[in-house]
């Protein structure tokens, strides 16, 4: 049985991350996502709502679900009696601070590990920030982000 959990910000969820939730859903038997409460960051969407676009979308993966959490991402995945952590790859720039991070986690944890999958070509540029961006000039983002995401966005900038 083996479980993961695949943590970050998720403001909003895009398809780049739910290329990466369903590749990982295929080679795990649980995923659970963790959407990182950040007190220091002011993100877009609430706790809930970043919650509630995730599970809306995720809702054909059976073995998927969701939950927040705050603090340390390998505390999170002792509470959830998790072995593994899935984090995308994009860039050459996402691997430096990557590698660090996931360095930093085996050192306290060595029974839990981290693995990457390297983003699809269409979505190596795709981040949260860029779909923002894009959203709040009034462009279209629905080869960036699921339709309920699409709709969150209009009501969030008033469009
Ligand atoms: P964080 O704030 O922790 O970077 P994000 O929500 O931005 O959280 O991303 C969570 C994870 O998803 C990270 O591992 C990130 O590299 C990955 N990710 C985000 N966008 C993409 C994408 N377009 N393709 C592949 N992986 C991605």
């Amino acid at each position: 049985m083996v479980k993961a959990i695949y943590p970050g910000s998720f403001d909003p969820v895009t398809y780049g991350h739910l290329d990466i939730i369903e590749r990982a859903s295929r080679v795990v038997d649980e995923l659970v996502i963790g959407v990182l409460v950040n007190s220091a960051k002011k993100p877009l969407f609430s706790r809930e709502e970043r919650v509630e676009l995730i599970r809306e979308t995720t809702r054909e993966f059976p073995n998927v679900t969701v939950q927040t959490f705050e603090g340390l991402t390998i505390d999170f995945a002792r509470q959830n009696q998790a072995r593994l952590i899935i984090r995308g790859l994009r860039a050459v720039t996402d691997f430096e601070s990557e590698m660090q991070i996931a360095q930093t986690n085996h050192s306290i944890d060595p029974d839990i590990d981290t693995m990457f999958f390297t983003t699809s070509l269409e979505y190596a540029f795709l981040s949260s920030t860029i779909a923002k961006e894009v959203a709040y000039f009034g462009s279209d983002v629905s080869k960036l982000v699921p339709p309920v995401v699409e709709d969150a966005f209009r009501k969030k900038y008033d469009q």
